[in-house]
């Protein structure tokens, strides 16, 4: 058994690419997946988000939790690919507020999105609000301003994956960042008139299960005094073949939706005793299916959790017809 604490970041990466399962095929003029998910606005309406998942080369860290390397690349984005897969998706997609562009990994990085392309991305967004995309801390620089001035209409938000912020965890995640870093980024972004939406995860490797609530509270309030306008709630998820190992060496136990429901509830609860919060928290529902729950009562206390997203406060858990208590 590789012990991850005291290896070196060598040794993790070996850990992570060695059992890794097989990647799936994917088409450089295809997104692979877009859909218009509902949000909260901040002043108590809903938002429409058209949410694409574009198809570009793999991530260059190698983060022990993350399995969007399935979908990617293994050679640069060839250019004029990602235009055409947001053309391909909007031709498909009913009118939305906002465009979120998801490339499992940073749009910022040139061999996942070309820079030459970011003017056509620009202008093929101008209809839009808001444009959020996703980006590592370490890859947040001037060219995040440099689209920020392309875009012109739409407000940009970039999207930290902070994960945690117990610094050992998130060394032993292996996200090659500290929680310096992500409040570096933060700040120049904030600084620079972008606004910031940070991801954090609900269940964590190395942590036992009973830390975890803590973990996250203090996660997401990191977050906020880092600047975030929106916090979302992500499930660790088994399927890279890492988190599959752990599990059978005792160190990580999947999320249940009881877990991501007592996270969200946890924020929703603390409001009177914490200072305001300044932003809003959403609990990830893509893939809420798969989290362990009773069959019972699981459709009901996803929806739940999805109008508790857009009201931003918490609904009585829906009665349960078998007892099962909502385990
Ligand atoms: S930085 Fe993000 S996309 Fe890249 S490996 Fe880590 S979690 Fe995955």
């Amino acid at each position: 058994m590789i012990e991850l604490g005291a290896a070196d970041r060598a040794a993790r990466e070996e850990f992570v690419l060695g059992l890794r399962p097989a990647r799936d095929a994917v088409d450089p003029s295809r997104p692979y997946g877009f859909f218009v998910e509902e949000e909260p606005r901040g002043d108590g309406g809903t938002l429409r988000a058209a949410t694409i998942l574009l198809t570009n080369r793999e991530c260059p860290w190698h983060c022990l939790m993350c399995d969007l390397w399935k979908n990617t690349l293994e050679a640069p984005t060839p250019k004029g690919a990602i235009p055409q897969q947001i053309r391909f998706a909007l031709e498909r997609l009913p009118p939305a507020d906002t465009l979120k562009l998801y490339n499992a990994g940073s749009f910022f990085d040139r061999a996942a999105i070309p820079r030459e392309d970011h003017e056509e991305i620009a202008s093929l967004a101008r209809g839009f609000e808001r444009v959020v995309v996703e980006c590592h801390p370490a890859l947040v620089d001037d060219s995040s301003l440099r689209f920020r001035d392309l875009l012109g209409g739409p407000r940009l938000e970039v999207a930290l994956g902070l994960e945690t912020a117990n610094e050992e965890i998130l060394r032993r995640l292996n996200k090659g960042m500290t929680v310096a870093d992500f409040r570096t980024a933060a700040s120049f972004l904030l600084r620079n008139r972008i606004s910031l939406r940070v991801f954090v995860l609900v269940g964590l490797p190395f942590l036992p299960r009973k830390e975890w609530a803590a973990a996250t509270r203090r996660s997401v309030e990191t977050s906020f005094r880092a600047g975030a306008g929106t916090v979302s709630l992500i499930p660790t998820r088994l399927g890279n073949g890492t988190l599959e190992e752990l599990r059978r060496q005792g160190q990580f136990q999947p999320p249940t939706l009881r877990d991501l429901e007592m996270a969200l509830e946890d924020f929703f609860e603390g409001e009177e005793g914490r200072a305001p919060a300044t932003g809003l928290v959403l609990a990830d529902l893509w893939d809420a299916d798969a989290l362990a729950a009773p069959p019972c009562c699981a459709a009901a206390r996803v929806n739940r959790l999805r109008k508790m997203n857009l009201i931003q406060r918490n609904l009585p858990l829906p009665p349960c017809p078998s007892g099962c208590r909502h385990s």
